[in-house]
């Protein structure tokens, strides 16, 4: 079977793991951390990636292999890998082009963790990054580049403002500077969109989120397109276009054309970092994947009903969803989204500002105060007490975090369950 002209549905279920005639039907968890082979001369090679095969879990492992190979499917890529944390697929995503003295471009609006990330520790190694306002022109955008920048990097739909990425303008503005746009399209999956068609060139996930969707396994993994032509650029990425040292002299994208970089980030980062998930998490995400599709539609049309409930409730002062025709951002995610529809978390704020918020949070019932998001079970969290915690009153509002903001992440229960405890909620705190 190949996975050509097959619909997003059927991916979910079939590809990756195929078995052959007498093969287990489910995809079997390799809990081995080596493997094992009958001359010295068979794991030299592989040791050298003059051939491909296993060795050690800590660079590939069999289970992960089939499961990055749907996600692969999933978002129209040609090679992935996974990792063990969605941070894992943004440093490795970042480190894996750009080295001390480099720079890259960011946009502002992005989860607090990978702020830090770029924002802090990054720095400490010599990466330096700017931020951007996403809906800026392409002209100020374009301000930010510099000589030494190596990457664009946003998120389709953000954490936790649900802001909407332009991700046409973005990788327009990226490409005129000659370097890749990475995407980070952890919220929409690539159920509701797949950045690639519209130019993104890599993309990230945190697995943790709906592709696990039953809050058992932090995880990431990294996508690529195989369009961005390394060797175009071959000044700007030495790391794939010239010979590594640590394999005998041997240029990534050079031996191995569009998956050159996922090849590096396995050979050489895994390799050095060992950011690997366990194959029985791996396992679990599988378990995940084939039912992404039917999930991500209902906590479409639940988050839906929920924001024009929302919309109608006088103790709101102001709801973030694209889903919403008022919306800023409803027009772009009508052409990004499969139906319009970004995913199921939302953001709003209450009438009487952060402490209003926190008291509301406090009186809901059946959906839960957890850092969590985009889980089967509906839940809130108050980013600025929460994730956001570290930033300053001036990266929040950057990261388009207001002080009352309520991050609504919209579960598959009933809707009308979910109304309820929402008005009782709101009852409680007249
Ligand atoms: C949660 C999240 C991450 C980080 O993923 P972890 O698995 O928690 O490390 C990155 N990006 C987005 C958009 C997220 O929601």
């Amino acid at each position: 079977m190949t996975n050509k002209n097959l619909k997003q549905e059927t991916l979910c279920i079939h590809a990756g793991w195929q078995p052959k005639s007498g093969e287990p039907r489910q995809l079997p968890i390799y809990q081995s951390t080596t493997f094992k082979y009958d001359t010295t001369e068979q794991m030299a090679d592989l040791f050298d990636l003059k051939a491909s095969g296993y060795f050690y879990t800590r660079l590939q492992n069999p289970t992960n292999d089939f499961v990055a190979e749907k996600i692969a499917a999933l978002e129209g890529g040609v090679a992935a890998i996974l990792t063990s944390s969605g941070q894992a697929a943004s440093f490795y995503s970042i480190f894996n082009i750009c080295e001390a003295g480099d720079h890259f471009v960011s946009a502002s609006t992005i989860y607090g963790g990978t702020f830090n990330l770029f924002a802090v520790t990054m720095k400490k190694l010599g990466i330096e990054v700017t931020f951007v306002d996403a809906d800026a022109s392409e002209e100020v955008i374009s301000g930010a580049f510099r000589p030494n920048t190596k990457a664009l990097f946003g998120e389709t739909v953000t954490n936790p403002a649900v802001n909407v990425l332009d991700i046409e303008k973005f990788a327009g503005i990226a490409h005129r500077h000659g370097v890749p746009l990475i995407v980070d399209n952890t919220f929409p999956t690539p159920i509701n969109c797949r950045p690639f068609d519209f130019g993104a060139d890599i993309v990230i996930h945190a697995t943790t989120k709906y592709m696990d969707g039953h809050a058992t396994s932090v995880g990431g993994a990294i996508v690529d397109s195989g369009n961005f032509d390394w060797m175009a650029h071959a000044d700007k990425f030495p790391g794939l276009t010239q010979p590594d040292p640590s394999y005998h002299g041997l240029a990534y994208a050079k031996v191995f054309g569009k998956k050159g970089y996922i090849v590096k980030a396995t050979a050489q980062l895994m390799r050095d970092f060992g950011s690997i998930p366990s194959p029985q998490n791996a396992f679990l995400l599988n378990l995940g994947l084939e039912t992404l599709h039917v999930r991500v539609q209902r906590h479409c049309e639940n988050a839906l009903a929920i924001a024009e409930y929302l919309e109608n409730r006088p103790e709101v002062s102001w709801i973030n969803f694209s889903g919403l025709k008022n919306d800023k951002y409803h027009a772009l995610a009508q052409k990004q989204f499969r139906n319009g529809c970004s995913c199921g978390v939302l953001s709003f704020g209450i009438k009487g500002g952060r402490e209003k918020s926190i008291k509301f949070m406090d009186s809901l019932k059946l959906v839960s105060i957890v850092t969590h998001v985009a889980d089967a079970r509906s839940c809130v969290l108050h980013p600025a007490s929460h994730t956001h915690r570290q930033l300053s009153d001036e990266q929040l509002l950057a990261a388009g975090v207001r002080p009352d903001l309520i991050r609504l992440s919209v579960g598959i229960e009933n809707v009308e369950d979910i109304i309820g405890d929402l008005s009782q909620a709101f009852d409680a705190i007249r």
